[in-house]
């Protein structure tokens, strides 16, 4: 058997020593124990401090280090992905370069993917959170489980072990928003799911701030369906028959007791809400048309800088990527 880790890093360099170390040692002893290759392919997301050269410190005295570092920063989603289409692994397991995610799991990981499982997924607690982001998170997934077709769970993350099955799945959705959460529920397999307890950040600081999160929400809820689209209809047809109810009450009113023109209240009332209607919907079918426009550019997904990598896919991509190794 042979194993992939992925490792996305942005700017690790304070963590990513003892997170190298941390793994080193269970993996080589594992792999010992139970026989299997490895590799650890770190995937550097356009890091502006000295993380590539570290990893490059590591593969000099490893040669089971590898690296591919991307152009600029594209995200963790298209470092995962770029991490997917090199590697060679009959399991892939994913995992932080912050330590939040403990390398001590993976022995576990393996034991459940030789049962024959596809997926094996951490799953944190929220030991450490803050009261609000643990009730936040909780409304956030309620309200968009209720939204999308798949189902999602509190603190199941990306860290976790996919099969060679599972993983090709995942390539074959060329999407260009990716929202991993829900693709990773959306391939399927079978699926186990382990805890451990919630590690807060140790060195550096999270990649995520308030704007960046509510982004992500809303990728969530957009990226797997249109049922925004629907509700907005639904929405629509409920205020169109308000709308004419109000009208014949009004008529009826008129015709019996006559025209009164007090009626500022109404009518501003009528203007701000329905005017507020209309403006989440264009919002809302404007948020789908702007997923199609970088849906038909067709992009790709991370352009690499430079690798120590040799697949055959590697060389024939070619254009954008002029230092080959
Ligand atoms: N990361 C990445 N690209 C990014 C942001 C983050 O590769 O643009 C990596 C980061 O180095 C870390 C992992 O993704 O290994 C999780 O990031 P972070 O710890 O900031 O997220 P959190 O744990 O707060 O969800
Ligand atoms: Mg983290």
């Amino acid at each position: 058997m042979n194993l992939t880790v992925l490792i996305p890093c942005y700017n690790e360099a304070e963590s990513i020593r003892s997170m190298y170390n941390e793994l080193k040692l269970v993996i080589s002893e594992d792999s010992s124990k139970c026989s299997y290759n490895y590799e650890l392919i770190f995937i550097d997301d356009g890091s502006y401090d000295t993380t590539l050269d570290i990893i490059k410190e590591f593969q000099q005295h490893d040669n089971h280090v590898k690296y591919i570092s991307l152009s600029r920063n594209f995200g963790k989603e298209a470092a995962m992905l770029a991490g997917f289409s090199y590697s060679i692994g009959d399991a892939v397991v994913i995992i932080d370069a912050d330590l939040q995610h403990p390398p001590r799991l993976i022995p576990e990981m393996i034991k459940y993917y030789i049962d024959g499982y596809d997926q094996v997924i951490g799953k944190r607690n929220r030991t450490g959170d803050s009261k609000t982001k643990t009730i936040l998170s909780k409304l956030y997934y309620k309200i968009v489980n209720y939204l999308i077709d798949i189902k999602l769970t509190d603190g199941i993350g990306d860290f976790r072990l996919l099969s060679r099955r599972a993983i090709n799945a995942i390539l074959s959705m060329h999407e260009y928003n990716r929202f991993s959460k829900g693709i990773f529920s959306w391939i399927g397999f079978d699926s186990k799911i382990i805890e451990y307890k919630n590690q807060t950040r140790v060195n550096g600081d999270s990649k995520w701030n308030l704007r960046k999160l509510f982004h992500y929400g809303i990728d969530g809820i957009l990226s797997f369906n249109n049922k925004p689209l629907t509700t907005t209809l639904y929405l629509g047809f409920v205020t169109a028959m308000c709308g004419i109810l109000y009208v014949i009450y009004s008529l009826i009113r008129i015709l019996i007791i006559g025209i009164d023109t007090p009626g500022y209240f109404t009518l501003i009332t009528a203007i701000l809400i329905i005017g507020g209607i209309q403006l989440i919907s264009i919002g809302i079918i404007g948020q789908y048309i702007g997923r199609i426009y970088s849906e038909i550019k067709m992009r790709p997904h991370f352009i690499i800088k430079e690798t120590n990598i040799i697949s055959q896919k590697y060389i024939n991509q070619g254009a954008g990527n002029d230092k080959k190794p």
